[in-house]
């Protein structure tokens, strides 16, 4: 992978962009662990909080609702995270994703949406396979 062969800078500014979807993104992937920990946080119901923030596109499939403007339900008016510190894994893990870090083209791609890659200091290798793994897990 292209990670490997190149040293890779990441510094987030916060801009929320990766918090707001595009045609091709309609959800936030949570796993039902994810899922308690964000409702354990907000202290509401379980109820509440499906029918709220949790959105089900098939039988085999649901994950963090994306509102009608393709902004996350959890990102304020400020773009920040509501819920930052019991965040998914795909967002903790965002930018050192498989398929963001196989190639040049497809991290240079992923900038034009992420201003934080190629910001700041270079990230260690040991860091971002840790990232990929988790992603993957
Ligand atoms: S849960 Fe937080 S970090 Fe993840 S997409 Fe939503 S607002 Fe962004
Ligand atoms: S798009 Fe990149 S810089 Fe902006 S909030 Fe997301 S990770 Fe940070």
């Amino acid at each position: 992978m292209f990670h490997r062969r190149q040293k890779l800078r990441f510094q987030c500014t916060g801009c929320g962009a990766c918090c707001i979807g595009n045609p091709n993104r309609y959800y936030i992937a949570a796993s039902r662990a994810e899922q308690d920990g964000i409702r354990t946080f907000l202290g509401v119901s379980k109820a509440w909080f499906r029918r709220r923030y949790i959105v089900k596109i098939d039988e085999n499939t649901e994950g963090i609702r994306m509102e009608s403007d393709g902004r996350c339900t959890f990102l304020d008016r400020a773009n920040r995270c509501r819920v930052y510190g019991v965040r998914p894994k795909q967002c903790r893990t965002y930018p050192f994703w498989p398929e963001v870090v196989a190639t040049r083209s497809s991290w240079q791609s992923e900038a034009k949406t992420c201003e934080g890659i190629g910001r700041g200091a270079v990230i260690p290798l040991k860091r971002i396979e840790i990232a990929l793994k988790t992603s993957a897990d």
